[in-house]
């Protein structure tokens, strides 16, 4: 069964564009030209993949990110405007899986498209993970720690899941900034430290733990044993 791709984008030439190219790929595409009428299709869970542009009437692209996330994780490639950098670390931090800035080749923005097409299937099959009293279910996008309920952002619960999954092997900050962020992400290279010390905020402190392991000069770890 073909891929079923939403399109959330105002400017009506742009959007006939790319649902002509995608249709033409084999996808099945359908159209919202505004926020709110894309967060309502949105989340009908009727597609496998939402382009969402960022600039749009009614209710923003990162608004309507933020309301769509609250309930479903279906992949969502944001569509930027040039150099519009605060709209692309927003969204990558409100759960966006990619973004692609305007203006894009067609042959990139189809790349893009099958990379979060094969992510999102990725995440869908991953199971539960544990340490401890502490659980994380990645296709509910919920952490709990003894049935407590941690609230996390999209980026801290990235960073968790990558630790987690890779329990009692030190983790680089780069290769945490690759996982977590991205290999072209071009923000502060100290991003690794904070989200870190935000985990431990949220996790270590409440529950009188000490999850995340600093290992000095190398990165940070996870220990199976202390769990
Ligand atoms: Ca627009």
């Amino acid at each position: 069964m073909s891929a079923r791709i939403l399109i959330v984008e105002d400017e009506a030439r742009l959007a006939r564009f790319l649902e002509l190219e995608l249709t033409h790929e084999g996808y099945t595409v359908t159209k919202a030209a505004d926020g709110r009428t894309g967060l309502a299709m949105a989340l009908t869970g009727e597609h496998d993949l939402v382009l969402l542009d960022v600039m749009l009437p009614g209710l923003n692209g990162l608004e309507v990110l933020r309301r769509l996330r609250s309930e479903s994780d279906v992949p969502v490639l944001m569509l930027t405007a040039r150099d519009a950098v605060m709209d692309k670390v927003s969204g990558l931090d409100m759960g966006a899986n990619d973004y692609i800035t305007k203006p894009f080749s067609i042959e990139e923005l189809l790349a893009r498209i099958r990379a979060a097409l094969r992510g999102g299937a990725a995440a869908q099959r991953r199971t539960v993970l544990r340490w401890g009293a502490l659980t994380l279910d990645p296709a509910r996008h919920t952490v709990d720690y003894a049935g407590t309920p941690v609230a996390l952002t999209f980026k801290e619960f990235l960073l968790l899941q990558t630790l987690l999954e890779e329990q009692d092997i030190v983790q680089t900050r780069d290769m945490l900034l690759e996982k977590v962020w991205g290999f072209d992400y071009a923000g502060e290279t100290n991003v690794v430290d904070v989200y870190v010390r935000y985990l431990r905020q949220k996790i270590d402190a409440p529950f009188g733990v000490k999850l995340i392991h600093t290992v000095r000069g190398m990165g940070y770890v996870i220990k199976g044993d202390e769990a």
